[in-house]
């Protein structure tokens, strides 16, 4: 790192007892003078007037202008740090980011212009941090700060809370500025006060300016102007199906025709990154930054590459009309970028590509490729962010997520590549299931992309879509996530931080009434919070501290009865990772026995444990139709979760042996009644079929009804379940997929029995006096009465209870 770690901390003197205190920095020059190009720096005077004549300030400029890495330096030296001093008592000067790349390499680069060692200028991101008892300045991200505010409500040793990247509107960081909005005026009213600073890079601020309950005095905002060079944006003619390709074939075309310069390819996550990555560094020579990769290795990436866009040629085909090719006239994008930027049409025919693509392959000119992705090693983000290989190399292509788009500023990029696409959450109301899905980014997110190109002379922006797609399929922006997510996990991280009503509170953009309806129910069924949908119960405050959904919180909660829990860490784990089977059809064949017959969570099951104990894993994983990737990750979940449990339970006895029995069947059954005890209205019961004519037994033989949809719901043919005969009667499943019909997705089988004692909630009990007198059990030696119950609108018979 670059951080000089020995350097002395510049403030030594107590602070002189003049009103306006001012704490000295030792910039290089340098720094000076690349900090005197930002536009940020004329606004200091104004900025740091407005934090001292109001509570809660927004921050609005253009990413680059200089927010992230310079208020809070402005802040240090106004003396924000200095604040309550006095008292003993630290200031610190924290900064939330939403990802933790940003929060990692802000606070080294702000240490780096400050003269400041890591201990002084820290981050803090969940696992790992830097902070110190001398830590002044402090990034994190928004969760870590979340989580200190319910440790300690009015975040004491705070002067100055900045929250960054708002225009994001990420939940943490919506949740925060919510609560921010009570604390401040609490600590307001006290000898320290605590300032709330907003930062935005888009002028989209009236969520939080024009919001009453949220600020009742509309908070002023100050505005950077922004400098910016033309950007010309090339629109693709057609829009490619394979965008990993289309991006791959721009950047070998960009970098043997064009001038020098830096170029930014925008992929949606780590995997298709490190694709590209190699793909490119196999086919130039690097400045042996990395080995390339070896032919085995980039065989099987490719493979997967084309696997993976397989998969997506479905929703592809689906959508087929949005790729009609609409543009032989480009369309110029307004407000793309200031000045003249103009827009030319890029011709971009498969079969040019081709011929190109060849051509290239023999070009030697190096070029330097580096990834960056939130999950990243520190020390290979630091790489983009390294002086040496970005000025070194005359041509550098940097890889990365949308954590380019705003949060991260990368120096000298001229060339833009944009595929449009982003990973986004999507929320399905109707299974409160979310999946991550691709789709296009908006317009507004597409242009800030664009704008990466001119931050230090006129770039190129290279759409990978049509400009009819941008202007058709494109919304302007993103919709807050705290809309577009399942509120359950988010309610009741409030309940643990005792927000009890969390209907009234003030939200920058609140959830929908339903959805938080919605959102209490799942948690009463649940037991996560009493019935009267207040307070958390003490399960509840467990489940809160586990970083999985409610749901899954839940199973694992309660599965330290029968030995469980190892079992179903590992089958939480696999239920968070997508695609583990090369092909879904052929998944209930892979595992043998019995155990299959119980349902798809029996198959997850067993494949894991063969897997972990397999002498060749790779073997096993080619053997039963594993995929090798989608292992590993269910092995880092695994990990990370157990490490959690022990952390919490504080005996650190769960462990990761990958010789662990198979459950015994009574272990099996625990595992089912566990995942219904999480699952409370997931619950299917077999469609009667016994009086239906025969063109009906057979539309409705995998048939189920279910309380959450009207439609019936099936059994698909990949389900294990499938091979029993006759199908069970009552079943439990994970999410509910709709293709030509609503699909069932990892299913288990239950018992009718289990309903009243595992999903009391859920249940309608007849008054017990209404039937025949309670009986004497005599090898029990316990007395029973039977009731008549209903789970839902299902009435299902008689049961006993002990009296
Ligand atoms: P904003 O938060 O407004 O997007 P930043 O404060 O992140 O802007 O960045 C301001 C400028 O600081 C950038 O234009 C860039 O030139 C420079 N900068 C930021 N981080 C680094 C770094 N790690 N190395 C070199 N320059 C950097
Ligand atoms: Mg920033």
């Amino acid at each position: 790192s670059s951080l000089p770690s020995s350097s002395a901390p510049p403030i030594s003197a107590p602070p002189p007892a003049t009103p306006a205190v001012y704490v000295s920095v030792n910039r290089s020059g340098v720094v000076q003078s690349s900090r005197l190009s930002l536009p940020i720096l004329s606004e200091e005077h104004s900025i740091i007037a407005a934090v001292k004549e109001n509570p809660v300030v927004i921050i609005c400029g253009e990413t680059g202008s200089g927010k992230t890495t310079q208020v809070p330096q402005f802040l240090y030296e106004s003396g924000h740090t200095l604040l309550g001093a006095e008292s003993g008592k630290r200031s610190i000067i924290g900064i939330t980011e939403p990802r933790r790349v940003a929060a990692v390499s802000m606070a080294t680069r702000v240490g780096y212009e400050m003269d400041l060692p890591s201990s002084q200028v820290s981050y803090q991101i969940r696992y790992e941090g830097t902070v110190s008892q001398k830590t002044e300045i402090k990034f994190m991200t928004d969760g870590v700060l979340l989580k200190e505010i319910e440790k300690d409500f009015l975040l004491s040793n705070y002067s100055v809370l900045i929250i960054d990247e708002a225009h994001e509107r990420s939940v943490y960081s919506d949740i925060l500025i919510g609560l921010l909005s009570r604390i401040v005026p609490l600590r307001n009213k006290s000898e320290r006060p605590l300032k709330l600073i907003i930062m935005s890079a888009t002028l989209r601020v009236k969520d939080f300016t024009e919001n009453h309950v949220l600020f009742p005095t509309p908070p002023p905002v100050v505005k950077v102007e922004s400098r910016q060079f033309p950007v010309t944006v090339h629109f693709n003619r057609v829009t490619p199906l394979n965008y990993v390709l289309a991006a791959y074939r721009k950047v070998c075309k960009i970098h043997s025709s064009l001038p020098g310069g830096h170029i930014l390819v925008f992929l949606t996550g780590r995997q298709e990154i490190l694709q590209l990555v190699k793909k490119l560094e196999a086919t130039f020579p690097s400045s042996s930054l990395r080995p390339p990769g070896t032919r085995e290795e980039e065989e099987e990436e490719y493979k997967d590459l084309c696997l993976e866009n397989r998969d997506k040629l479905g929703e592809r085909e689906r959508r087929k009309d949005s790729y009609v090719n609409l543009d032989d006239y480009p369309i110029l994008s307004e407000d793309v970028l200031a000045n003249d930027s103009s827009c030319s049409d890029h011709s971009d025919s498969d079969s040019n590509e081709e011929a190109e693509f060849i051509s290239v392959s023999n070009s030697n000119q190096p070029l330097v490729v580096l990834p960056l992705y939130s999950t990243l090693e520190p020390e290979e983000q630091a790489k983009v962010f390294g002086s040496d290989v970005m000025a070194v190399s005359s041509r550098v292509c940097i890889v990365a997520t949308n954590v380019a788009e705003t949060s991260i500023t990368i120096p000298n990029v001229k060339y833009v590549v944009d595929t449009g696409k982003v990973k986004r959450k999507y929320y399905d109301s109707v299974t409160g299931v979310s999946t991550l899905k691709v789709d296009w980014v908006s317009k507004a997110s597409a242009n800030q992309r664009a704008g990466r190109a001119g931050r230090t002379e006129p770039g190129h922006c290279y759409r990978l879509y049509s400009s009819a797609v941008f202007q058709n399929n494109f919304i302007e922006f993103s919709e807050p996530d705290v809309t577009q997510q399942p509120v359950d996990g988010l309610v009741l991280q409030m309940k643990a931080m005792n927000i009890i009503k969390v209907i009234n509170f003030p939200f920058p953009t609140p959830p929908s009434k339903e959805a938080l309806k919605a959102a209490e129910d799942l948690l009463v069924h649940l037991g996560a919070i009493d019935s009267e949908r207040l307070a958390i119960t003490s399960v509840g405050r467990t489940m809160a501290s586990l970083p999985v959904s409610p749901s899954f919180a839940k199973m694992i909660s309660l599965s330290h009865q029968n030995g469980c829990l190892p079992y179903m860490v590992i089958l939480v784990s696999a239920l968070s990772v997508r695609e583990i089977f090369q092909n879904e059809i052929d998944k209930k064949w892979t595992i043998k026995g019995e155990g299959r017959l119980l349902g798809d969570l029996m198959v997850l099951l067993g494949a894991v444990q063969g897997y972990e104990r397999a002498l060749n894993r790779n073997e096993y994983c080619k053997m039963r139709g594993l995929r090798i990737k989608a292992m590993d990750e269910i092995r880092k979940l695994r990990r990370q979760l157990t490490n959690t449990i022990n952390g919490i339970s504080g005996k650190g006895d769960l462990s990761l042996d990958p010789n662990l029995a198979l459950p015994t069947s009574e272990q099996v059954k625990v595992l089912r009644q566990l995942v219904l005890a999480g699952s409370p209205n997931k619950v299917a019961r077999k469609i009667d079929t016994s009086r239906m004519n025969v063109e009906e037994k057979k539309k409705y033989h995998y048939g189920y009804e279910c309380q959450l949809t009207d439609s019936p719901v099936y059994l698909p043919s990949s389900s294990s379940l499938c091979l029993s005969s006759p199908l069970p009667q009552f079943v439990v499943f994970q999410e509910l997929h709709e293709t030509t019909r609503l699909y069932m997705r990892n299913v288990s089988v239950i018992e009718a029995e289990w309903l009243p004692w595992l999903l009391p909630a859920r249940c309608v009990f007849s008054d017990p006096l209404e039937d025949p007198l309670p009986t004497f059990n005599t090898s029990s030696g316990r007395v029973y009465c039977h009731m008549k119950y209903s789970f839902g609108s299902w009435q299902l018979g008689v049961q006993s209870f002990p009296y």
